[in-house]
């Protein structure tokens, strides 16, 4: 029988916890061929989160549970989660009911019978969020989209489903600064999109602030992506080419390149040499921190033939 590890992250949920755990375990009981365990992380909470899953704990011996220090993030319990996770299958879900337990048992069913290594919730629309948020996410899923090479688009958020090897493989990017949904799309593999609706979440209410949702984007561009530093000596290019055409048009119009021609002239070469420089630095600095970071070069999903050697 398959073992399905449930990864739960929680922040001060003791008022969704008893609510989530009731339908995630009535949803897992609908599932054939698969038992279940929980991996509850509580991460630094100040309420009485850790108690109530102690007590889970104590009453249902598929649930463990791992209490941080203190408030590390959710990326940093998601990848205790999955450190401490056993199953066949590793799933992520938020604890406030906003990743449908009733999916379990069709992301399930996709791995075990379609072929697929992942199947991952696309979250279909933000009702019920607030305004200025949806707003923020969508324009810096834009940026991402265009900014780094890797599928992130809106909707396609942690709540997936992984195979061992896939599970696996994201576990072996060991990196501090973790931003999960690049890591899902830097492993590969094949990942199925279920569609699902959004739903305010259960009870309590949502950890992120707009000032931590800020960082946490700045964060994900820049553990993917270069594309700021290469935007500076785009603009240094773009300054220096300026200064020739103010150069240039300044003699071709008779002025002479003298006094204010002169100034700007210089001002814009000048400008646009510096930051041609410092993004050319950039890109050093950039290459020295990937790899810094030691991510595999490549990642196997398969092999064949190997043992006659
Ligand atoms: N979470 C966490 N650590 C944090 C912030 C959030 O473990 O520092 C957990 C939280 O308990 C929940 C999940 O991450 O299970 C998603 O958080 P939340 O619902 O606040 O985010 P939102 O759905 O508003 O994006
Ligand atoms: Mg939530």
């Amino acid at each position: 029988m398959d073992k399905i590890s449930i990864i739960v992250p929680c922040y001060n949920e003791e008022k969704a916890l008893p609510a989530f755990y009731r339908e995630t375990c009535a949803a897992v009981s609908e599932i054939d061929g698969a038992k279940c365990e929980f991996i509850f992380v509580d991460d630094g909470s100040r309420d009485h989160t850790a108690d109530i899953l102690e007590s889970l704990c104590a009453s249902d011996n598929r649930c463990k549970y791992l209490s941080f220090s203190r408030n590390f993030g959710k990326e940093a319990a998601m990848y205790a989660g999955l450190q401490n996770a056993s199953g066949d299958y590793c799933v992520f879900m938020d604890a406030d009911l906003q990743h449908p337990p009733k999916l379990l048992k069709e992301m399930y069913h996709v791995l075990k019978t379609e072929g697929y290594d992942c199947c991952a919730g696309l979250r279909e629309d933000r009702t019920g969020e607030n305004k200025v948020r949806s707003v923020l996410s969508r324009t810096f899923y834009k940026i991402i989209r265009k900014t780094c090479k890797l599928d992130m688009g809106d909707g396609k958020g942690d709540f997936r489903m992984m195979n061992r090897t896939m599970a696996d493989s994201v576990l072996e990017l060991k990196e501090y600064n973790r931003y999960m949904k690049g890591i899902f799309s830097f492993v590969g593999f094949d990942t199925k999109w279920i569609p699902f609706h959004n739903v305010e979440r259960t009870a309590g209410e949502t950890k992120w602030s707009l000032r931590s949702l800020f960082r946490y984007a700045v964060d994900g561009i820049l553990s993917f992506s270069s594309a700021p530093v290469t935007m500076a000596g785009t603009i240094g290019a773009l300054l220096i080419l300026a200064a020739a055409a103010v150069g240039i048009w300044a003699v071709l119009a008779g002025k002479g390149l003298t006094g204010i021609p002169l100034l700007v002239c210089l001002i814009l070469l000048l400008n646009g040499v510096q930051m041609f420089f410092i993004s050319i630095l950039g890109q050093y600095v950039t290459k020295d921190y990937m790899e810094s970071k030691k991510r595999p070069i490549y990642i196997v999903k398969k092999r064949g033939g190997f043992s006659g050697i």
